[in-house]
């Protein structure tokens, strides 16, 4: 998903999705947050947006998107959390990306919302230091 009011892209389409790595070979200054094992956060200063990767998901949210997707995911997991085996991926997850809905388990929901959560604590701390230095 595209910020509004930004022309530059630096979505990883095309040939740059193929391998995760490069995905990041775009002149766009970021920061990686957090990379694991399927799992990769960065966050553009240009576009202002987290690109969020977790499995096959891959997502451009806003500071205040990815802040609402947090919150949904609580929801979801205040929902869910117990209820059903946790690795059935058959809760359907509302995004603040239009139209675009992730099917996902309560051990997803877990997962993702540490992500979500791990990477903007990341990237408010960096912004502290820097702001003391
Ligand atoms: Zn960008």
């Amino acid at each position: 998903m595209r910020a509004a009011g930004s022309n530059v892209s630096c979505r990883f389409d095309g040939v740059n999705s193929i391998q995760m790595n490069h995905f990041f070979d775009y002149h766009h200054p970021f920061e990686v947050l957090r990379e694991a094992a399927g799992q990769k956060v960065v966050f553009c200063y240009e576009c202002q947006l987290y690109h969020v990767h977790y499995g096959t998901i891959a997502l451009d949210l806003s500071e205040r998107g990815i802040q609402t997707l947090n919150i949904t995911l609580g929801r979801y997991l205040a929902m869910y959390d117990g209820t059903i085996d946790p690795k059935r991926r058959c809760i359907e997850v509302e995004t603040p990306c239009e139209g675009i809905r992730l099917l996902l388990s309560t051990h997803d929901l877990h997962a993702f919302k540490e992500l979500l959560t791990d990477s903007v604590g990341e990237f408010e701390e960096r912004i502290r230091l820097r702001r003391l230095n």
